[in-house]
C-alpha cells in the first residue's frame, strides 16, 4: 500500500495573509516546502493538498481563480521536481450550505485513500489549523500542527523509508 503527506495549502505551502488568496500575486511560496516534499519523494510518499476555500461560497472568488492559483502552484513545484498526485479543495461554508468535504470533515482525505490505496497508519497531514489536524485524526492519519508560515524542517525527521 502507498503512503502520502497531506498538506494544506494557505500557510503551509504559501503564505498565510489572513486574508483569501486567489490573486496569483498573493500566492507566496514558503520555500521550505520544497524541501519537505523533495525528500518526502524521495521516501515514495505520495503528495496531496487538501485546502478549504470558502470564498467560493461567499462569492468572493470562483472556481476559475482556484484553479488559476493551483495551475501556478502545480507549475512552479513541477520546475522544482515535484509532482502533486492531485489537489482537492472544498469550495463549500456551513452558511451556505453542509458539506463533507470542508476541514475537520474528512472526506478529501477519504477520497485520497480510496483513489490511490493509501495506508492510513503511514500517512501524514501537516496543517496550522486544529480543523486540518482534526479532519486527519477522524480517519487514524497522524496530523502535524504547525505555525503559519513556519518553516517545515521539522517534518524531514516524521517522514520514513
Ligand atoms: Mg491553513
Ligand atoms: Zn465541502
Amino acid at each position: 500500500m502507498e503512503k502520502a503527506v497531506f498538506f494544506d495549502r494557505d500557510g503551509v505551502i504559501n503564505k498565510e495573509i489572513g486574508d483569501y488568496v486567489f490573486e496569483l500575486e498573493k500566492f507566496e511560496l514558503n520555500e521550505s516546502v520544497v524541501v519537505v516534499m523533495r525528500e518526502a519523494i524521495e521516501k515514495d510518499y505520495k503528495l496531496f493538498v487538501v485546502t478549504n476555500q470558502s470564498g467560493i461560497a461567499k462569492g468572493v472568488y470562483g472556481h476559475e481563480n482556484v484553479d488559476k492559483i493551483h495551475r501556478h502552484m502545480t507549475k512552479i513545484l513541477r520546475e522544482k521536481g515535484i509532482q502533486l498526485a492531485e489537489i482537492y479543495y472544498c469550495p463549500h461554508h456551513p452558511d451556505y450550505s453542509n458539506c463533507l468535504c470542508r476541514k475537520p470533515g474528512s472526506l478529501m482525505l477519504e477520497k485520497a485513500v480510496a483513489r490511490y490505496g493509501l495506508d492510513v497508519s503511514k500517512c501524514i497531514m501537516v496543517g496550522d489549523r486544529d480543523r486540518d489536524i482534526e479532519s486527519a485524526d477522524r480517519i487514524g492519519i497522524k496530523g502535524v500542527r504547525i505555525e503559519s508560515n513556519a518553516p517545515l524542517e521539522a517534518l524531514l525527521p516524521l517522514l520514513v523509508e
